[in-house]
């Protein structure tokens, strides 16, 4: 069977739970993933920001991984809801309140059972959480132009392979895009012909869940 068949139960239809402790393998692929993208994201942030992108998701998920044994000794939401305050509370760009924020907002919506509208109801209340603290929404090149189209996907049935791959058309569709929050906002124009670079680090994100779903389905 295709692998990123639509009935695959881990984001498919069926009704699945994420106990803690897979929860904390996600959370923990998602942190090795960025961290591994330092440099990257780094260059991306020196073209139109302040060159700090990567180091920020880098000092926020090194300090969630170094605190993971307290976080996954709860439950999936309270770990949730514990990297979102790790992450507020350890970065100091604009991207550790705009994380943190979706971490905690997925805490506090996180269902008690999980089925595809359950989880696409939650991810959406925890972008929406993004878009209210960040004063955006989608065309101003930001990571919102890759969270949500990619949750609005889910929500229509998606299947992981799709939702990879969209994360990464939505990520290069902000190349051509003017910023219009955030730091690269000030440079207007010139912010044109440069990949967002939370645009990129909500893509690795994304892809790290897939990966970490498609390799224990
Ligand atoms: P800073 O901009 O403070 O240096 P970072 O470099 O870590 O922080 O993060 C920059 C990224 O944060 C941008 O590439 C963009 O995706 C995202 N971002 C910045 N401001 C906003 C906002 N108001 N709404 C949504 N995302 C934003
Ligand atoms: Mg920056």
């Amino acid at each position: 069977m295709n692998s990123n068949s639509a009935s695959d139960s881990a984001v498919g239809n069926a009704s699945f739970a994420l106990d803690p402790r897979r929860a904390r393998a996600i959370v923990t692929a998602i942190a090795q993933r960025l961290i591994a993208a330092t440099d990257e994201l780094t260059q991306l942030d020196q073209a139109i920001g302040d060159g700090d992108h990567g180091l920020n998701m880098k000092r926020g998920f090194a300090a969630v991984l170094a605190e993971m044994d307290s976080l996954a000794a709860t439950t999936t939401p309270a770990l949730f809801t514990g990297v979102g305050r790790t992450l507020v509370m350890k970065v100091g760009g604009a991207s550790g309140p705009l994380y943190g924020t979706l971490f905690m907002q997925l805490g506090k919506s996180w269902p008690p059972e999980l089925s595809r509208a359950a989880l696409h109801n939650c991810l959406h209340d925890a972008v929406a959480a993004v878009a209210a603290r960040g004063k955006s929404q989608t065309g101003q090149k930001t990571m919102l132009d890759v969270l949500v189209p990619v949750v609005t996907a889910l929500g229509t049935g998606a299947d992981r392979g799709q939702l990879r791959a969209l994360a990464g058309m939505c990520a290069e569709a902000t190349v051509p895009m003017e910023a219009v929050r955030g730091r690269a906002s000030f440079l207007k124009e010139r912010s044109i012909g440069h990949m967002d670079p939370g645009a990129r680090s909500s893509q690795l994100l994304i892809e790290a869940v897939c990966d970490d779903l498609e390799q224990n389905a």
